[in-house]
């Protein structure tokens, strides 16, 4: 089968559009680095395009009418939308899902040590990743810590010009011939990831007892010595000047070690997208998005955004979570006729579009892929009919009819679209939320955006594929339904 460039189907004014469109996705991608920050900018612009909070609804019980606009957000990590449609809720929705976290690390709850003149921050890392590609590049503190009085102080270190980064350091080359012969894998181990986050030691006066400032004004010949871990109470010093913060709040913190710098344009043409956390908040922009600009349909819209599943879609937060259901529940209540089977019935007669990225065809290491049989950067939005791993294990498995279905959507819309496997059968695989929805007995198809260099610090995507996956989003939440299915 051929496969159309993507770029070659555009006229001078969808460019504009897809312009515009990359230009709010990477807006998207600098103001949300972490669950919760992408959450904060989703509500916001749910907001301003008239959502209304559930939980405030469920309050005075009002009832909810066709075209009316909802979003329920739980442990600000995860977030639904809704908007309802003319059918009842028991024929099934369009669900547009993906996921909001990313792969990074994570600062453990009793991080902060001093070693060789070194104050660092240890660390965890969360998801996949090839732990070597964290070394030497200038990272990022983003997340909250929550005091004890409820009290929650937000970090974001690392982004403005003139804010500090933080770095993990790597064996100068001179000294690596040991090293270099190591494993990949090996080379830098997980608890080798710790951030270098201070150098200077805090001064004391001895005469005064007093501390000196951070600028070491009180520098001087006299009565002063270095504290034992000076440098570490050089640290506890600012932390508690900027953020009041004692060494024991880290225990109730979620502070995230990320990629410092914006999402830029790449390459001499600006055709693709370099950031960070673009698995997969390329595809949640995207659906958010398409469900943002669509207006009243036929069929209930929802858009889902979960945290947690690069480990798993585990916990309150994760795809795993009852928290859907019930939101999905508490709006049917709102517009009249919940029953438990009427629940049933409408998550069993949805439609969804379950987007995570796809691995993109690499040249470099082309003996990974089946070309026949993998996305192509430019080549449109990517379906899967499958994702997981040797022999399709923790997959899901998108129905022929409903496969057919969607592409009779896409036809009609003109959208280009692409199908794939992750690589070769035996490499390795992965998986996504899919699954999870599809034990409601709905159908699901993984489809998404192709990325190259997926789970690295930085990631690239297409223009093309970004815009042309939106207007995927948007045919499918206008034009599914499952009466065309069964
Ligand atoms: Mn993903
Ligand atoms: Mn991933």
């Amino acid at each position: 089968m051929e496969k159309k460039n993507t770029w070659e189907t555009y006229e001078a004014k969808d460019i504009k559009k897809l312009e515009k469109l990359c230009a709010e996705y990477r807006s998207f991608l600098d103001n949300g680095k972490t669950e919760r920050e992408c959450v904060d900018y989703i509500v916001n612009l749910a907001e301003e395009a008239g959502y209304r909070e559930l939980a405030a609804l469920e309050k005075t019980g009002a009832e909810l009418k066709p075209g009316d606009k909802v979003y329920s957000v739980w442990m600000n990590k995860s977030i639904v939308m809704f908007q309802v449609g003319r059918k009842p809720l028991s024929q099934g929705m369009n669900i547009l899902g993906a996921h909001i976290d990313s792969p990074r690390l994570d600062v453990k709850q009793n991080p902060l040590y001093e070693e060789g003149g070194f104050a660092y921050l240890d660390t965890h890392y969360y998801g996949g990743v090839k732990k070597y590609q964290w070394v030497t590049i200038p990272l990022a503190i983003h997340g909250v810590v929550v005091k004890k009085d409820g009290s929650t102080v937000e970090l974001n270190v690392g982004e403005n010009e003139d804010d500090p980064v933080f770095f993990v350091s790597d064996l100068l080359i001179h000294l690596a011939q040991e090293q270099l012969e190591k494993k990949a894998s090996k080379v830098i181990e997980g608890e080798a990831l710790d951030i270098i986050i201070g150098n200077r030691p805090l001064v004391i006066d001895k005469k005064s007892d007093k501390k000196s400032d951070k600028n070491g004004k009180k520098d001087g010949q006299n009565g002063e010595q270095a504290a034992k871990d000076a440098v570490k109470a050089g640290i506890l010093q600012i932390l508690k000047d900027n953020y009041d913060m004692e060494e024991e709040d880290f225990v109730s913190a979620e502070l995230e070690v990320v990629p410092a710098g914006k999402a830029r344009e790449a390459g001499f043409d600006r055709s693709m997208i370099l950031a960070y956390g673009q698995d997969d908040r390329v595809c949640a922009f995207t659906s958010m998005q398409a469900m943002l600009d669509t207006s009243e349909t036929d069929r209930t819209l929802c858009c889902i955004l979960v945290d947690k599943e690069e480990i798993g879609s585990v916990g309150a937060t994760g795809m795993q979570s009852k928290f859907f259901e019930n939101a999905v529940a508490e709006l049917m209540n709102l517009c009249g006729g919940y029953n438990e089977l009427a629940l049933r019935r409408c998550l069993a007669h949805s439609c969804m579009l379950s987007s995570d990225v796809s691995s993109a065809y690499d040249p470099s290491y082309a003996s990974s892929f089946d070309k026949k049989n993998v996305a192509y950067l430019g080549g449109g939005m990517v379906f899967n009919k499958f994702t997981g791993a040797r022999g399709k294990s923790g997959s899901n498995d998108a129905n022929a009819e409903y496969i057919a279905h969607i592409r009779d959507i896409f036809a009609r819309e003109k959208i280009n679209f692409q199908t794939a496997e992750l690589g070769k059968v035996d490499l390795g695989g992965g998986g996504t939320i899919a699954y999870i929805l599809a034990l409601y007995g709905m159908n699901v198809i993984d489809s998404g955006v192709a990325v190259l260099n997926m789970h690295a610090p930085w990631e690239a995507t297409s223009k093309a594929d970004v815009y042309e996956t939106y207007r995927g989003y948007r045919a499918f939440a206008a034009g599914a339904d499952d009466a065309k299915v069964f």
